[in-house]
């Protein structure tokens, strides 16, 4: 288990990062473990095919969704949902070891996911992390380049529903400038942050969703406009 460099108690409460795609949150959930080693990820399991460069029982254990589906019936899951048409479950037995070894679980869920966690167990950090403005985002999307356009509109209309629901997060999070990111979360993990003063970011989230939303109508106005000169040909 690694000091925290404080007297304060050890915490090992659940750490639940929740967040659109693109913003980030991979990033600082494996930042955080490969950084610390009382931080272990919590490997879901998911019925989604691996991407290029994923690993089976690194980043996810890809599994079939008859598997799944057993493993939903079986009570496996601590919480289970479905994100842009796959199913995705964090497994209980995740959760146990963690606990058991007093190292704080780090689980890089959806905003469905976040919300069942904190229904089950009431003790667990929830973060949601936001990123700096839409561009970016969309930037971060694209430049990963494993998602097809249809994928992105996909994810644009996800991270719309999500971002409608940041205010059931107590803790959120701006993935700016990475470092700074990373820390504020760990802070938060080991419960340093309190006192610090509650930070508003309603405009920043009034503006994304603005820029979300104008970004997917863009796309779909693309698209049709490709559809008819496809049509017209
Ligand atoms: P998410 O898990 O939220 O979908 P990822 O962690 O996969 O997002 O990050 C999406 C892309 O953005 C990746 O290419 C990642 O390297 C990049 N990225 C993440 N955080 C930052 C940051 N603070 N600054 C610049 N690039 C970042
Ligand atoms: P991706 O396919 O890009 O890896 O993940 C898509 C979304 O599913 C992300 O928001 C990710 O956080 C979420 N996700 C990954 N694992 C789980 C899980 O176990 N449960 C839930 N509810 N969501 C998950």
């Amino acid at each position: 288990m690694t000091e925290t460099g404080n007297d304060a108690p050890r915490r090992a409460r659940p750490l639940v990062l929740a967040a659109p795609s693109g913003t980030g949150k991979t990033t600082i959930a494996h930042r955080l473990v490969d950084e610390h080693d009382d931080f272990v990820f919590s490997i879901s399991a998911t019925t989604r095919t691996p991407r290029p460069g994923e690993t089976d029982g690194v980043d996810y254990r890809f599994v079939s969704r008859e598997r799944f589906d057993q493993m939903v019936e079986r009570g496996e899951f601590a919480e289970w949902a479905e994100v842009h048409g796959n199913l995705y479950g964090t497994p209980t037995a995740n959760l146990e070891a963690a606990s058991e070894r007093g190292d704080t679980v780090v689980l890089d869920i959806d905003v469905q996911g976040a919300a069942q966690i904190q229904a089950a167990m009431p003790d667990v950090t929830l973060v949601f992390v936001l990123p700096p403005d839409a561009p970016t985002m969309l930037d971060r999307i694209t430049k990963r380049g494993t998602e097809s356009e249809a994928e992105v509109k996909r994810r644009l209309r996800s991270a719309l529903e999500e971002l409608a629901r940041v205010y059931e997060f107590e803790r959120v999070v701006v993935n700016d400038d990475l470092d700074t990111a990373v820390a504020d979360v760990e802070a938060m993990a080991r419960g340093h942050e309190a006192g610090r003063r509650p930070f508003d970011e309603t405009a920043r989230i009034d503006t994304l969703r603005r820029d979300l939303a104008e970004a997917l109508r863009m796309r779909m106005e693309a698209e049709a406009e490709d559809a008819e000169s496809a049509g017209g040909s």
